[in-house]
């Protein structure tokens, strides 16, 4: 057998291990990536070089199935910069005004958008009508309508809609869905999710409603909400919410401060969330079923995530989340694979729906209901 069939072979090993034992992604991973991979690769442009662009491209230089090839950026001297860091021809350097032309380079798959929440939207339907599968930041858009016309937009072209959810794939996170679905917690009950930080810098994107679309909701508010729906394993049906603002002059018109809010599923388990610029050590999960709880904190930084379980501590091993999230988002697109928690466009979708939801709950002070 050649080195590719034998490579391909565990390859399927592991991702059938994936499906069982989040232990096994670890240790299949580690076995995967000492092994030569003559495989195809996806050629990543990252467009917008910022903070978190940063962290995604040197996770990728551990990627075996991924690598960034291209940059698109507003900013020249970061462009020369991530020419130099990551070797990047001068053909593959593109700004906002001229990435349109991606489509005639057939050295490009895919573009990774990590610029501010509002642009989103068209920076990604641009990369559509490009003909390149569009990987995106979250939240996906800024509000439901403008997440539709970004799936529709994919299909249209016919290319990949995948948002940068890299929970889905953190091997902890797994164990405790693992654990749900087996029904060793018995019937669920209830999620609570604490996401939130401290701002800082009151000039910065974030708190500018025309980029960011809203406030802390938007940024970290959504890793509860996405995280209510995998935890719980159930859409919410309804949501309530109460806004908390003790600083008007930061957090303007439109940009959330702290949010309170609550799902009900229809199984009958509810949820009880809070989102927050306001406060810092805000990180943490708790999942509780009628036979056995877990519980998280960290939750979903970046890791080392942190956790237990009525069975005792989580001992999978600490992965880069977007070094495997790279290389799965590979493998979706290049084999179609199909992760345990969905990543494309309509999951995240559902994401924008209840994000309008919590906003119209705030606003009506009333019980909205959901149909996801
Ligand atoms: P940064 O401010 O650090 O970077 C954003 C970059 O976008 C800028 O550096 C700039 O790059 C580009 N940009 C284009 N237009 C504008 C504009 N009008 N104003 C400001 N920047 C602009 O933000 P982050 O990297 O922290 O966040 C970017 C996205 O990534 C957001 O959607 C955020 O929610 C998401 N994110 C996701 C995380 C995760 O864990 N999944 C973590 C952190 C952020 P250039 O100069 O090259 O044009």
């Amino acid at each position: 057998m050649n080195s590719r069939r034998k490579f391909l072979q565990k390859l399927t090993t592991a991702a059938i291990a994936i499906q069982f034992s989040p232990d096994i992604i670890a240790a299949s991973y580690k076995n995967v990536y000492n092994e030569p991979y003559d495989g195809p690769v996806l050629r990543v442009a990252i467009m917008g070089l910022g903070s978190y662009a940063n962290r995604v491209a040197e996770a990728m230089r551990d990627c075996k199935k991924a690598k960034v090839v291209s940059v698109i950026s507003g900013t020249p001297s970061k462009i020369k910069d991530w020419q130099s860091r990551f070797n990047i021809p001068e053909k593959n350097c593109y700004t906002y005004d001229n990435f349109d032309q991606i489509k005639d380079n057939p050295d490009i798959d895919a573009v990774y958008v990590i610029t501010p929440n509002a642009l989103h939207r068209s920076q990604v339907i641009r990369v559509a009508k490009a003909g390149k599968h569009a990987i995106c930041e979250k939240p996906m858009a800024i509000n439901a309508a403008e997440g539709q016309q970004m799936i529709d937009a994919c299909k249209k072209a016919n290319v990949k809609l995948l948002v940068g959810y890299r929970m889905h794939f953190e091997p902890k996170t797994l164990e405790i869905i693992r654990m749900r679905n087996n029904g060793e917690m018995g019937k669920i009950l209830f999620f609570q999710g604490w996401c939130g930080f401290a701002i800082g810098d009151p000039t910065q994107w974030r708190l500018n409603k025309q980029l960011s679309g809203g406030g802390s909701i938007m940024d970290i508010g959504i890793y509860a909400i996405n995280g209510a729906r995998y935890m719980v394993g159930e859409e919410p049906i309804w949501v309530t919410a109460t806004e908390t603002k003790t600083n008007k002059e930061i957090f303007k018109e439109g940009v959330d401060e702290t949010i309170q809010f609550q799902f009900g599923f229809a199984s009958g388990a509810v949820a009880s969330c809070l989102s927050t610029y306001a406060m810092n050590n805000l990180d943490r999960f708790f999942l509780n079923g009628e036979k056995g709880y877990a519980e998280m904190q960290p939750s979903t930084g970046y890791g080392p995530i942190q956790g237990r379980t009525f069975k005792g501590e989580l001992t999978q091993p600490h992965v880069t989340h977007q070094t495997v999230q790279m290389d799965e988002m590979a493998s979706i697109i290049f084999e179609n694979k199909q992760p345990i928690v969905p990543i494309n466009g309509e999951e995240a979708l559902k994401d924008l729906k209840i994000i309008d939801a919590i906003y119209l709950a705030v606003k009506t002070g009333g019980k909205v209901k959901l149909k996801l």
